[in-house]
């Protein structure tokens, strides 16, 4: 559960607070990168799937942003997320 000062929160609520997200196949936003990190916990997002990485997860429209599906389902309440789907 998450607590008001929680320690996994700095500063994401500047660009994440109310944006739309969309469920969606990870591609990369910019061609030179082949990976990108959730926004609260680092994880790995590429598009092969690997065992310590992830395929699919939640992105900005714009795909500059992604949150993975833990921290998706304990931050929703609380950023007021928008959420499409692409899956
Ligand atoms: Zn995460």
């Amino acid at each position: 559960m998450r607590q008001p000062n929680d320690w996994r929160l700095m500063g994401q609520e500047r660009y994440l607070q109310e944006v739309t997200l969309v469920h969606r196949q990870y591609r990369p936003a910019n061609p030179d990168n082949d990976h990108d990190h959730c926004a609260f916990c680092k994880v790995k997002f590429m598009e092969a799937d690997g065992s310590d990485t992830l395929s699919k997860g939640y992105s900005t429209p714009d795909g500059y942003y992604w949150v993975c599906e833990n921290y998706f389902r304990d931050f929703v309440d609380m950023f007021e997320w928008e959420v499409v789907s692409e899956i």
